[in-house]
């Protein structure tokens, strides 16, 4: 007898995205991304993280307290999950694909996932305030332009939203 109540597709890439976030070793925002072809096959997946062979314990990539030092500011050096997750799946085609995302993405990201051919985006929060709302403004601006959806995973309804849920509690085994 087949399975009646089982993880749908929403609920289990968005599941991964966030599970790849659990990896991150910066200490204030963990995201994933989990990057989905027309066959519901995951191509790439990625966290936010150093560049590859930069040192992790060297405390000069993680400083968060000014801004203006570019050379001492995360800012500088973390690569976002979304850009890590296209960088893994490199030998794939990406065209007409999807990518699961834990945080609506950066204006950077937002121009990588174009150039790629990802055609759909899915994020599961969003940061309001004043400096990214008009961040926001700017990535929703180019996705307009380039045909590009992009969707609230609470928006979708998907009846096992609750399983995220869970998963976000769980993070708190890691703090
Ligand atoms: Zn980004």
């Amino acid at each position: 007898m087949k399975k009646e109540n089982y993880m749908s597709w929403h609920t289990y890439f968005m599941s991964i995205a966030f599970l790849s976030s659990f990896r991150s070793k910066d200490s204030k925002t963990q995201n994933g991304a989990c990057i989905v072809d027309a066959s519901n096959r995951i191509i790439g997946i990625g966290y936010n993280g150093l560049p590859r062979g930069c040192n992790d314990n060297d405390p000069q990539y993680w400083e968060d307290s000014d801004d203006n030092d570019l050379v001492r500011s995360k800012h500088t050096y973390v690569v976002h999950a979304e850009k890590n997750a296209i960088y893994n799946c490199m030998a794939h085609s990406m065209t007409g694909s999807t990518i699961y995302v834990t945080q609506f993405p950066c204006n950077t990201c937002a121009q990588a996932i174009i150039q790629v051919g990802i055609k759909k985006v899915i994020y599961l929060r969003k940061k309001e305030h004043s400096h990214h709302e008009s961040l926001n403004e700017s990535v929703n601006k180019m996705f307009q332009d380039t045909n590009v959806m992009i969707i609230c995973y609470e928006e979708l309804n998907i009846s096992d939203s609750f399983f995220l849920k869970e998963l976000e509690r769980m993070k708190c085994l890691y703090e």
